[in-house]
């Protein structure tokens, strides 16, 4: 079984793809980001140019993809998905950039681990669509400047403060996801049992939006384990009872926190009295890698008020230890 929680797409998540809303109307939530793109969209149809240099930031789950994805439906272009580690050298740049139409889309997920070299291409490719390659080696080398189809390049990252100043400098628009709230994750839930056919009830739908930590990939990974237990145990449909029943077997208790983050918050209870702690020893601590605990765990624990950050590290508040059922320190009862 795959845990729940991940960074990345598990082998469940690869039929995702059908759950993917493709119109921004579609889109749940996000009303921020939707409005401003709604703009910037319409204006650049308009004036039937390429979309602005978008970048996308907020934790792994939230929607980069799929707003990439409907970005270019809206725009009527094509959309190429790749990512930043998987473009090793300037030339894999190049043949990408190459290949686009006109006015058409480069999405490029983790866009802050590309490399120094590939980066200094993107460069004058998004602010003047050319390319310098170099042909030849040596002293007969040449550099060939290459004039470039008009594009937009949409960048996603979970980290905009690792992205290098120009690199940063060169998007128009910079977009930030937010964690959704649960009667916007309900919408989701339900547009995506409707999908699957697997009726829902309206307060089973809240159960499991209610657990899955703001993130829509969560959500929908929940909905097909609770949708195995509402066959066996409850006549095919999600009820409140079946999706509590389904989700504490999997140990997520009712915030949506599991093993990892009582584990967290535990250490830093018992072994660092509370915090501060620095992420990197308390991952080492608990065994976890710290990019783990930084973007995927601590965004929820932050948002529900359970972990704060202070330059000196990670505190849990009065808060976490309440829901962990624990004395809280320096409080007295009574
Ligand atoms: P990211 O690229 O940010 O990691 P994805 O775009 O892959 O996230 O989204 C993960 C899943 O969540 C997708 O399958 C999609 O169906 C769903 N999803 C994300 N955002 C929304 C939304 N606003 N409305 C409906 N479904 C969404």
């Amino acid at each position: 079984e795959e845990p729940l929680v991940t960074t990345s797409l598990t082998r469940e998540d690869e039929n995702e793809y059908s759950l993917r809303p493709k119109t921004l109307r579609e889109y749940i939530g996000q009303e921020k980001a939707k409005g401003n793109l709604e703009v910037f969209i319409q204006a650049a149809k308009m004036r039937r140019e390429p979309l602005d240099h978008v970048l996308l930031h907020g934790p792994p789950g939230l929607g980069k993809t799929t707003l990439s994805g409907i970005i270019a439906n809206e725009m009527g272009v094509n959309v190429r998905v790749t990512s930043g580690p998987a473009i090793e050298k300037a030339g894999d740049l190049a043949a990408l950039l190459t290949n686009l139409n006109e006015n058409d889309i480069l999405f490029v997920d983790e866009i802050h681990r590309l490399n120094r070299q590939v980066e200094e291409i993107l460069y004058p490719a998004m602010e003047d669509y050319v390319i310098d390659i170099i042909i030849g080696k040596g002293p007969s080398a040449n550099s060939v400047r290459l004039d470039l189809p008009k594009f937009t390049l949409i960048g996603a990252t979970t980290r905009a403060g690792q992205l290098s100043a120009p690199l940063r400098d060169r998007f128009g628009v910079t977009l930030r996801l937010e964690l959704y709230t649960p009667e916007e994750l309900a919408l989701i839930v339900k547009r995506s049992a409707d999908i699957l056919e697997v009726p829902i009830e309206d307060d089973g739908a809240m159960e499991i939006a209610r657990r899955s930590r703001g993130t829509p990939r969560i959500a929908n990974r929940m909905l097909r384990r609770v949708r195995d237990f509402a066959q066996v145990r409850a006549g095919g449909v999600i009820t409140k009872k079946v999706a509590d029943e389904a989700l504490t077997a999997l140990e997520i208790d009712y915030l949506g926190l599991d093993t990892i983050d009582h584990r967290m918050l535990r250490s830093i209870m018992e072994n660092y009295r509370g915090g501060p702690v620095g992420l990197d020893t308390l991952a080492a601590t608990i065994n976890e890698e710290a990019v783990t605990l930084e973007d995927v765990y601590e965004p929820y624990l932050m948002q529900l008020g359970f972990l704060t950050r202070t330059p000196r590290g990670r505190c849990v508040t009065a808060k976490a230890y309440q829901h962990l059922g624990l004395p809280v320190p320096g409080v007295t009862a009574g």
